[in-house]
């Protein structure tokens, strides 16, 4: 029997081993395939090609995969690299093959190009993909694992990139998905390319003690198993030290050094039921000094990647800290296989059932989110941020678990439960107490979100929403009403220019006018609205199409100025609409660093109000689709108006008092009023030209502190 056959029997006996009734003529067909489409092809270390898809359908058929996972993973380089055609393996090795060797090849296909951007677009190619059928990046998994392996044949600066891309992105990933053992393994080979002198440094270290370490292990080990025989409760223990990557982490973060390290030993238990699990855990805590803060239950509260055990550590017979998980059999299989379980011993179709779709749920709403954005990179950014983001559970009223980033808050959880209920989020009761939509979310806390159907999302929300969901919705939403704002102003401006010229409003729905549109380059009249809502089109410009006879005449029409976006003296930019006409307005006085709002004023444009004005309130409340959101966009370098209401015991010099205050913040005065009440108080109302509310806060703060000085108020 010659090497080729007797690693197909390997590979055949590793599958029947996990698989005794598969049919493996398949697999059969595709060892012979692939070693003949490879056949004058060699690896950069000089070996046959064939050895690598032969090592990736061995590390497939080592996750004990379905036979069409393995056929896939040999035939995964035929179609790049030979003659192959994706029809002709459709033709022999049926659809689901096809599509999976299909989607490797595309990926395959951008591999080699350097730009940056490449690369992102072919990530999230290769998430689109794995969202179709997950076994894509089974494959690829194994590929990278096969390539990563022999990564040393190649260039140094290639193993560099290589292993930083398997840190970055494969070894997160491989934990999302659940795949614990695959994780350790890219991080452990990544870390080894990517320093190879602290690798090997910890290597050795880690190496030196194992003896000691070992025999330690031993010991505690039978301790335990003595105490589950005692109890009666069955049950395997082994101990582990952390990955290398690991324990570099950990020195890294904690700024220790490896000697310093004293939790670097974890014991796991397995036993059978979960009832046993919290008894072995008691077990253990009666054996030794459990450390607080480090129990975690993840059996009532599993990981997002379907991940369940207790771990606590506890200060051994010597005061080290020994980490334990106590997890059964089958939490141990999900830990370790993660999504690969799901085809484990059968043979299933591509649609993952409802168990295992959690795991890529959150992969198909990140899909789902950027479909409209056309940049790659941001979709990367967005995904390395979900993938390493911690979590926090909390509950819903119904007693749900949801599960959120950390850092997220009521209006993330809002949007969490329906686009429907974050829309219309007012606030949010935590644990029965109300709490603001910016409340940030704890573990534990059982939340429910109150609704009002007059309400609708802010702009203001974006600076405390962390979920992609939130913002994405949030922003949407923003888009539209601004749209839908943007042609009700255009509206009235160009109404109000009509009227001026005695055209009737009912031009507005002429034939004429549709013509004017066209001829101006806009698809609808709402888009030549909004162009002209936003300062872009100017409104006697519509008007000289409709009537052109009033062309000769507009020189001297004094009130017909084209209507421009102004820029008041105070040189602050508002954005949220762009170049909208706008005022400040002279009730509320607001300066940049406020919240504020806009309001729609006929033929005005937008007056900007603070957003806890009472004028601005009381008009919102007559006509809210009026409001607009903006936001401050410069505030620097301008000057605007402020006004002060400082009430202060009435006593001589109290008005130098604070003149000198102010002149000492080198603000100038613009306005003062003065009078004094019955009750022998003195009001002074100022109105200041501030730079901006941090600075008004000051001022408010030095006046409020000086001898006298009752209180002080916008
Ligand atoms: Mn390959």
């Amino acid at each position: 029997m010659d090497n080729g056959l007797l690693k197909l029997d390997d590979l055949l006996s590793k599958v029947t081993a996990y698989a005794p009734d598969a049919d493996t003529s398949i697999i059969r067909k595709a060892y012979y395939f692939t070693q003949e489409a490879h056949c004058d092809q060699r690896r950069r270390e000089g070996k046959p090609f064939f050895e690598h898809p032969l090592a990736v359908a061995s590390i497939l058929a080592d996750m004990h995969l379905d036979c069409k996972t393995v056929v896939a993973g040999l035939l995964h380089d035929t179609v790049e690299d030979t003659e192959t055609t994706v029809e002709e393996i459709v033709d022999i090795f049926g659809e689901d093959v096809g599509f999976m060797v299909n989607a490797l090849t595309k990926l395959k296909q951008m591999e080699f190009r350097t730009r940056e951007e490449t690369q992102a677009e072919n990530f999230r190619k290769m998430f689109v993909a794995m969202a179709e059928d997950i076994r894509v990046i089974l494959i690829k998994f194994a590929d990278r694992l096969h390539n990563m392996k022999t990564l040393r044949f190649m260039p140094p600066h290639k193993q560099k990139l290589i292993a930083a891309e398997t840190l970055d992105i494969y070894a997160p990933l491989a934990n999302r998905l659940g795949m614990g053992w695959l994780r350790s393994e890219f991080e452990d080979l990544g870390f080894k390319h990517l320093h190879p002198e602290l690798y090997e440094d910890l290597y050795t270290k880690v190496a030196a003690k194992r003896q000691v370490r070992e025999k330690f292990v031993m010991t505690l080990a039978s301790t335990i198993e003595e105490k589950l025989n005692a109890h009666d409760i069955p049950g395997r223990v082994s101990g582990r030290v952390k990955n290398f990557y690991g324990i570099h982490q950990k020195m890294q973060a904690q700024r220790v050094t490896f000697e310093e390290i004293n939790d670097m030993l974890g014991l796991r238990i397995i036993t059978q039921t979960k009832e046993q699990c919290y008894i072995i855990l008691g077990l253990i805590h009666s054996l030794w000094m459990p450390v607080p803060g480090r129990f975690k239950d993840y059996i009532a509260m599993p990981k997002s990647n379907r991940y369940q055990s207790l771990h606590t550590t506890v200060l051994g017979p010597s005061g080290e800290r020994i980490e334990f998980q106590i997890r059964t059999e089958e939490m141990n299989l999900i830990a370790e296989k993660g999504i690969a379980a799901h085809w484990l011993y059968k043979e299933r179709s591509r649609q993952v059932e409802k168990k295992d779709a959690m795991y890529i749920e959150w992969l198909r709403e990140l899909i789902h989110l950027q479909k409209d954005s056309k940049d790659a990179r941001e979709f990367l950014e967005m995904f390395k941020g979900e993938i390493f983001s911690e979590v926090v559970f909390v509950f819903t009223p119904a007693g749900e678990i949801r599960e959120l980033p950390a850092g997220a808050t009521a209006v993330d959880f809002a949007y969490a439960i329906h686009t429907h209920i974050g829309n219309r989020c007012v606030g949010a009761r935590c644990n029965g107490r109300i709490v603001p939509l910016k409340y940030q979310l704890k573990n534990g806390d059982t939340i429910e979100i109150i609704i009002s159907n007059t309400q609708s999302p802010s702009r203001d929300w974006l600076n405390f929403a962390v979920t992609h969901k939130a913002k994405n919705r949030i922003r949407q939403f923003i888009k539209v009403e601004q749209r839908k704002q943007g042609i009700e102003l255009g509206t009235s401006i160009l109404e109000d220019m009509l009227k001026k010229h005695k055209i009737k409003l009912s031009t507005l729905k002429s034939k004429k006018m549709q013509e004017t549109t066209a001829q101006l380059n806009y698809k609808t009249l709402d888009d030549l609205l909004m162009a002209i809502g936003y300062g872009k089109l100017s409104p006697r410009h519509v008007v000289n199409i409709l009537n052109p006879e009033l062309k000769e005449h507009a020189e001297t029409q004094v009130d017909a100025k084209p209507h421009k976006a102004k820029k008041p003296n105070l040189g602050v930019h508002i954005t949220g609409v762009d170049n909208l006409l706008y005022t400040t307005a002279k009730c509320c006085f607001p300066i940049p660093g406020d919240s504020i709002y806009g309001f729609i004023t006929k033929g005005k444009g937008v007056t900007i109000h603070r957003t806890d004005c009472h004028n601005f309130k009381r008009s919102a409340l007559l006509d809210e689709n009026r409001t607009v959101n903006v936001t401050w966009e410069s505030e620097e370098n301008t000057i605007s108006q402020a006004k002060l209401y400082v009430e202060t015991v009435d006593k001589p010099g109290m008005l130098a008092n604070l003149t000198n205050v102010i002149t000492a913040f080198n603000i100038n005065l613009s306005h003062l009023e003065a009078r004094s009440s019955q009750n022998k108080h003195a009001h002074f109302v100022f109105i200041l030209d501030v730079r901006d509310k941090p600075q008004l806060m000051n001022l408010s703060s030095k006046l409020l502190s000086s001898d006298g000085v009752i209180s002080v108020n916008r």
